[in-house]
């Protein structure tokens, strides 16, 4: 037997294994149905980046899993429209018209861009849209349909026989003075069509029904005061959130999900409610949110941090995955300059992945990033020592738009680097966009000191002496000039690059001059210097 693989992709994958013995003995889920992963997704808003992070890394769990069995899989992506709107989103059309339907379901509510049958119709087909656009293989699957189409019945018959157990699970988390009246219905009220403003009066198990009165007004919208008696079947009734999650679990026969850090203890007690219906709740783990540059919280109404549109001008795909795979349980900055960082060690994982042992691949987040190509056979190996911060810097220098420049300079420094021109060209596009939008800006020459000027010298006339053309020979030098003149590392290197790149960081340098060329970079020396004395 070979090693375990190692990466959290496969930690999960063997929870889902536990899970399922347990629900096995539990519920008799027989071993050949379909193992089931799931991903959540609110439809009061459009899907962002984190909808996709959170599908992709269902998806490598998935992935895992079938390589650790053969039992099919499944994996949902379920629309929560059935719920009640409760504020109308920022940034969308026709609000006036929206904010008449405050407290009414997801589904009930006409689409304000005038293109779908209802407002979550809208946001499902940009989900299904969105998540088709990567590539998921996944179904879709709607609360209302489920509700409306009496697939939840069951589960909703089961909650009703249930009600005191479940009750006992969520009513001691609320407020006191909401604890007694607490109820895991919500009709629809056969009057206004809201469901945020209904209360539960008295409960009809015998009848699977229950009655209720619509007098729960909140910030507009105003409940109509209605009365009745409902089943809690074929969609009349929502359940409430925490209660809701465990109604899909135990009727979708959910195996595993994962969730946002926020959530950890609504999942807690859906798994309670699960196990107060009988059921066994699926397998799961908690990841940690993004947060924007300065640490706080990404905002989705207010739309800080990135977008993906915003990351695939300046990076490929592949390079925002590779950031999502990292780590899934540590907060992360999600801002522009990881842009960079994360490609340049998605490229790094690339290459490991060339040249590592057959069975040592399935555990390369390459495996998990690149499925889709893999799985079509295609050669997904990177062998180019060209990165992307070598890019950066090379188009910061050349001052062009110009390709076949920048290719002329890339052959020279890695003569191999064409066969991987497929990988480079778009990446080239990033760091010119790059460039142009956060490093232009920002970049301002400066003529070193007098104490550095000595050591310029010394690397000056080393270039002009010097015939080779091998980076580590160039760096050695560059590091004597700045060290025999006793100048301090630090400021040496910032002053170099400060005075070749305009930025207080930059690449080591004997790459860069291997990369830019030895008479090149002692011309753009000269340049520098005298432009600098010409402004003085
Ligand atoms: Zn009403």
């Amino acid at each position: 037997m070979s090693e375990q693989p190692q990466c959290w992709p496969y930690r999960e994958a063997n929870a889902v294994i536990d899970h399922l013995e347990r629900a096995q003995s539990k519920d008799g889920k027989s071993a050949d149905e379909p193992v089931i992963f799931e991903t959540g997704f609110g439809p009061s808003g459009l899907p962002h980046i984190g909808t996709f992070s959170e599908v992709a890394r269902t998806s490598w769990v998935r992935r895992a899993y079938e390589r650790l069995s053969d039992r099919p899989t499944r994996l949902i992506a379920f629309s929560d429209d059935m719920d009640g709107l409760r504020k109308v989103p920022e940034n969308i059309p026709n609000a006036d018209m929206v904010a008449q339907h405050l407290g009414k379901p997801l589904c009930d509510i006409p689409d304000p861009f005038g293109e779908e049958d209802s407002f979550s119709g809208y946001m499902n087909a940009q989900l299904r849209r969105f998540l088709d656009s990567f590539g998921f293989d996944y179904e879709f699957v709607s609360s209302k349909d489920k509700y409306r189409g009496g697939h939840f019945n069951e589960g909703l018959l089961r909650i009703l026989e249930c009600y005191d157990e479940v009750r006992g699970v969520i009513a001691p988390t609320l407020r006191k003075h909401i604890r007694e009246d607490w109820s895991p219905f919500f009709p629809i009220c056969e009057n206004c069509g809201k469901v945020n403003n209904t209360r539960v009066t008295d409960i009809h198990p015998e009848d699977g029904a229950v009655s209720y009165v619509c007098d729960q007004s909140f910030r507009g919208a105003e409940a109509c005061g209605h009365s009745g008696t409902v089943t809690v079947t074929d969609g009349n009734v929502k359940v409430g959130w925490k209660v809701d999650w465990a109604l899909r679990w135990y009727v979708l026969g959910v195996d595993y999900e994962m969730y946002g850090k926020d959530l950890i203890e609504s999942a807690e007690l859906s798994a309670d409610v699960v196990r107060a219906l009988g059921g066994e709740p699926p397998a799961g783990m908690f990841y940690e949110m993004f947060l924007d540059e300065n640490g706080a919280k990404i905002s989705k109404s207010k739309g800080t941090g990135l977008s993906i549109d915003d990351w695939l001008q300046y990076g490929p795909l592949e390079s925002l995955a590779w950031f999502i795979f990292k780590r899934p349980e540590k907060a992360k900055k999600l801002f522009f300059e990881v842009i960079p960082r994360s490609t340049d060690q998605y490229l790094e994982a690339l290459s490991e992945y060339g040249s590592a042992a057959e069975g040592e691949k399935i555990d390369s987040p390459v495996h998990f990033i690149d499925a889709q190509r893999i799985d079509a056979g295609e050669d997904v190996s990177y062998d180019s020592g060209i990165s992307y911060s070598m890019l950066l810097n090379l188009v910061g220098v050349l001052n062009t738009d110009d390709r076949d420049i920048i290719w002329e300079y890339l052959c020279r420094y890695d003569e191999d680097a064409e066969e991987d021109r497929d990988a480079i060209d778009p990446l080239i596009d990033c760091a010119l966009q790059y460039f142009r939008d956060f490093i232009l800006p920002t970049r301002e020459y400066r003529l070193p000191d007098e104490e550095v000027m000595v050591g310029v010298d010394q690397l000056r006339q080393f270039l002009r002496d010097y015939e080779g053309d091998d980076p580590e020979e160039l760096q050695s030098a560059a590091y004597r000039a700045g060290k025999d003149n006793d100048i301090s590392l630090g400021k040496w290197f910032k002053s170099m690059y400060r005075l070749l790149l305009g930025q207080d960081r930059g690449p080591r340098l004997g790459t860069f001059i291997h990369l830019y060329g030895v008479d090149e970079t002692l011309q753009l020396i000269e340049e520098r210097l005298a432009e600098a004395d010409g402004k003085d």
